[in-house]
């Protein structure tokens, strides 16, 4: 197949681009590179710098392609907070022009990254697709909007449409960005360097971990999956891992003793987020692999920022 990827630079598009790859398939990227990493591609993709709601060079790109699979997008919560218009520039937009650029040309299938976070606060756990969605931020906001253009927009113009709400996912070659680093690799970083690791609350609020082999496997099977236009599926682990939990986890990986710092009174998010992964169970023929104490392993081994250099 010849595909897509936006965001291809990025930690799960790399990912993603090197399975596809390996796969066969014939892979060009876009990417405006604000967060990704080109370096890290392999050779052979089509590598293209620029913005996702640049329509002419979407045209030319999307020309022969059969799937797109949509992963740019601004990614910090925080961040999406204090600069809303950028989010909702970028990804509810940008989105849209990818829509726009795919009818004009032709193109069948678009696979879209939304997020778990569209969820928010829910008392009922794990949380299942039928749920009403609970957006706390404008990145939340973002991609539940970018979900209902895709799937309206996609009816309308006959261009079949899937949406995968992603949990937290985390692997090696994470990025780790001063203003938002994601929870997995800061406690190593942490943990390895005898810091304190910060925990918002109690360390009893919880996520749903899921590894990034296994999101890019979500991913790659809904390109060709029937009875999936117009859906929206969770990905995740279906396992539910508080704070301390995570922390036990990363002790044993690091093979050292975490210190937890306890913050009172700050913010520590929602408190619960768990996937109900019937779904991709049924329509993806989706089944994690690799959970949280394999996972660590792997990110201690095959991350080149933590794995221990053999002694001599
Ligand atoms: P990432 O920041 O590593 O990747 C996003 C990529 O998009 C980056 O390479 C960035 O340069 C690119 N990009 C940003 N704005 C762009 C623009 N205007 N034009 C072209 N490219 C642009 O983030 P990620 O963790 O790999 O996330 C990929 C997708 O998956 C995102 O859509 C994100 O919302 C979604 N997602 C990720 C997670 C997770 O846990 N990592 C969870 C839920 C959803």
């Amino acid at each position: 197949m010849q595909v897509l990827v936006t965001g291809g630079a990025g930690f799960l598009g790399r990912a993603l681009v090197w399975r596809l790859v390996e796969l066969g398939h014939d892979v060009r990227v876009l990417d405006d590179l604000s967060a990704g990493d080109p370096s890290r591609l392999p050779e052979t993709v089509s590598f293209s710098r620029g913005d996702v709601n640049d329509l002419p060079r979407l045209w030319s790109l999307l020309q022969g392609v059969e799937c797109v699979y949509h992963l740019a997008a601004r990614v910090s919560v925080p961040e999406s907070v204090r600069y809303p218009r950028e989010y909702n520039d970028t990804n509810v937009g940008g989105t849209v022009s990818i829509m726009e650029a795919m009818r004009d040309v032709g193109v069948q299938r678009l696979v879209f990254a939304s997020s778990g976070a569209i969820y928010g606060n829910q008392t009922l756990q794990p949380v299942n697709e039928i749920l009403p969605p609970d957006p706390r931020s404008p990145y939340a906001v973002s991609k539940l909007a970018a979900e209902y253009y895709v799937r309206t927009v996609g009816r309308l113009w006959d261009v079949e449409t899937v949406s995968l709400r992603i949990f937290n996912a985390y692997g090696p070659g994470q990025q780790l960005p001063v203003v938002h680093p994601p929870v997995i690799p800061q406690f190593i970083r942490q943990t390895l360097g005898h810091g304190s690791l910060v925990v918002h609350g109690n360390g009893r609020q919880t996520r749903d971990f899921v590894y990034i082999d296994d999101v890019v496997s979500a991913l790659v099977s809904a390109a060709t999956a029937p009875d999936v236009d117009r859906r929206v599926i969770n990905v995740g682990s279906g396992v539910e891992t508080d704070v301390n939990g995570l922390i036990k986890h990363i002790g044993q990986a690091t093979d050292q003793e975490p210190q937890p710092l306890y913050v009172a009174g700050q913010s520590s998010g929602v408190s619960r987020m768990c996937a109900d992964i019937t779904l991709a169970r049924e329509l993806l023929d989706y089944e994690p692999q690799v959970f949280l104490e394999e996972g660590l392993r792997r990110v201690m081994t095959e991350d080149e920022r933590f794995a221990t250099p053999a002694e001599e």
